[in-house]
């Protein structure tokens, strides 16, 4: 990167090349290709000024349009013009320059490159516009005889420079700076091989007057244009137009079998316009889809990677065709190969047996009544491994018709199995604090609900009572002498009988009830809905029970219980209720034992 100094330097040397191409082509067109007017056939120079402001950018305007009007003064002066004369067509060919620069808008990095047919058109617009000011200017100085004429022919050559010289000038000057070439599918050989044929097909044309092959010319532009683009377009316009214009201009080649020397001009003109306007919207629609072309695979590519990231695939049944399209994700998450053909029906067969239906029927219902769908359903893959999968999507419809399916897939087989593995571990912490909660309300001896429970249940039910009007007993009972057991037989003994009179307990009851042991030898009966007598009958069987209970370890000894019944009465409390049923017991071991008491 140079200091402004030195851009400034190398944007006079750019300028100084363009001028000299200027000096040059304008030599050439007064010296060898010049019409019996006077006027050249083309006006190549136009083309060289603009290619020049169009490809070395603002920097390089101010150079190229002194160094160009000075080269046109020195060219026009060599031709033969008056200074006077030459000032003024100079000034006309600035000018020119200038306007189509400034009309066809070189703004946009992607504007002058001739890869847009809008561009292309305003370009030409632009070319016609600055040819018919150039016109004007010059016929101030040209005083001729036959100012209409003399207008027209400056005109033509002008556009016909610019149109068919600035393509091909820019693509040179860009080549010159270094700009690497759009259209890289062909090598550089194919390339130079090309215009190698281009330029004998032109030399074969224009440099014999025997035959009239000006076909031949068109049919290279057409292939060059396929296979290069806008530079196969722009270069073989330029080497075909050099050579018909330059053995036109010597008196050879198959245009001069036009009679009149004005016709011939026109019909050379007529002919090279035809070449370029056929080639240059060619080319650019043909580089404008191929810009489009590649900018939908870089997209497709874009999206298959963003699906494969995201494990998201889609898909499209169309009704009509009853074709199925999948993008490479969903082929992915079923695990098939991506040339598989997918129909529905192999589509839907993908789920495990035990969701296809659910899914089928969505489809269906979907496709039915225009709904969009959603399911989570498991896809047996290829390889036999399930993934799960969210899937959703819509109907698209037209004039009122569902005609296809559009619809993505979600791989969310890790989320899916980090839920049922969270789940798992929920319901054993779940089952894991139902047996804390078990053990903590159950007398370990027993099996029967323990004291703590056993009192809960007993608040629980008489705080229902003020809800429901019904009745509430409770059944205390001790077991008799179970001291003398003890000592007897011993404390496992002792143990082998509590258990026996739980047992006892637990069958004698209702499951509504509850039987507990509230102390060493003593339990407690809830009996929930029932009356005093009714708990009597029951404690009564109870007693019975017991006193048949035979236990070997007791050596036909037997064991009674003594028990004291109670049912609640209203405005008492659970401390009333068991003092109450204490009393009785207490009457009931007074008694003699092996009875049951009820409260008074
Ligand atoms: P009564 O007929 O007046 O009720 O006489 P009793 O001998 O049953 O009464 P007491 O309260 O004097 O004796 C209760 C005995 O129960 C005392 C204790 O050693 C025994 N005991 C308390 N808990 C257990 C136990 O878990 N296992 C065994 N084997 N004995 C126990
Ligand atoms: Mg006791
Ligand atoms: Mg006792």
């Amino acid at each position: 990167m140079g200091s402004p100094g030195t851009r400034t330097c190398r944007d006079w040397q750019w300028g100084l090349a363009v001028a000299a191409l200027y000096f040059g082509f304008a030599l050439i067109s007064l010296r060898w290709v010049q019409s019996p007017f006077g006027i050249a056939y083309i006006w190549p120079s136009s083309g060289i000024a603009v290619a020049g402001l169009l490809v070395l950018g603002r920097a390089c305007r101010r150079p190229i349009v002194a160094l160009v009007a000075l080269a046109s003064i020195a060219a026009n002066l060599a031709g033969g013009a008056s200074p006077v004369a030459a000032l003024i067509f100079s000034l006309a060919n600035v000018a020119e320059a200038l306007v189509v620069v400034g009309l066809s808008r070189f703004d946009r990095p992607d504007y002058g490159r001739f890869e847009s047919p809008a561009w292309v058109l305003r370009f030409a617009g632009a070319a016609v516009a600055g040819g018919l000011l150039s016109g004007a200017i010059a016929l101030l100085g040209a005083g001729a005889s036959d100012p209409l004429d003399f207008a027209i022919s400056w005109i033509t050559t002008v556009v016909l420079g610019i149109l068919i010289v600035t393509p091909a000038a820019a693509t040179f000057l860009r080549w010159l700076r270094g700009e690497r070439s759009t259209s890289a599918r062909v090598s550089p050989l194919t390339r130079y091989a090309l215009l190698a044929v281009t330029l004998g097909a032109s030399m074969l044309t224009f440099g014999q007057t025997d035959y009239p092959l000006l076909f031949v010319p068109l049919a290279m532009v057409i292939l060059t244009t396929w296979l290069l683009g806008v530079e196969g377009a722009v270069v073989s316009v330029f080497v075909i137009s050099s050579c018909a214009i330059l053995a036109t201009g010597m008196g050879i080649g198959p245009i001069t079998f036009v009679e009149s020397d004005h016709g011939e001009i026109v019909f050379l003109q007529f002919y090279l316009l035809v070449l370029q306007i056929s080639a240059l919207p060619l080319a650019a629609m043909l580089s404008e889809t191929r810009r489009k072309e590649a900018s939908l695979t870089e997209g497709k590519r874009l999206l298959e990677t963003a699906e494969k990231i995201a494990h998201v695939g889609h898909w499209r049944y169309d009704l009509a065709g009853e074709t199925v399209a999948w993008s490479a994700e969903v082929y992915r998450i079923h695990g098939y190969d991506p040339s598989r053909l997918i129909s529905l029906d192999l589509a839907i067969l993908a789920y495990l047996p035990g969701d296809r239906e659910r899914v089928r029927a969505q489809i269906a219902r979907s496709i039915e009544l225009g709904e969009s769908f959603s399911f989570d359903a498991r896809i047996l893959r290829g390889d036999g491994s399930v993934r799960h999968v969210h899937a959703k999507g819509d109907v698209e419809m037209c004039e009122g018709k569902v005609v296809a399916l559009f619809g993505v897939v979600l791989d969310v087989t890790e989320k899916a199995l980090a839920l049922e593995e969270l789940q798992a571990a929920r319901e054993e912490a779940e089952a894991r604090a139902a047996e804390a909660e078990h053990l903590a309300d159950t007398d370990q001896l027993t099996g029967v609900p323990n004291r703590r429970k056993a009192m809960a249940v007993l608040d629980h039910e008489i705080a229902r009572l003020h809800r429901e009007d019904a009745p509430l007993s409770i059944i205390l009972l001790d077991v008799d002498y179970f001291k003398a057991i003890n000592d007897t037989h011993g404390h496992a003994t002792g143990d082998t009988v509590l258990r026996a009179i739980a047992q006892a307990g637990v069958e004698c009851l209702r499951r509504s009830d509850v039987f507990g042991r509230i102390g060493g030898e003593e339990f407690l009966a809830v009996l929930p809905g029932t009356a005093e007598q009714l708990a009597a009958t029951i404690a009564e069987r109870l007693r019975a029970k017991v006193a048949a209970l035979d236990i070997p370890d007791l050596h036909r000894d037997g064991v009674s219980i003594s028990l004291g019944v109670a049912q609640f009465r209203p405005g008492a409390d659970a401390t009333w209720l068991l003092q109450a049923a204490d009393n009785a017991l207490y009457a009931a071991k007074s008694q003699g034992r092996n009875r049951l008491v009820l409260a008074a």
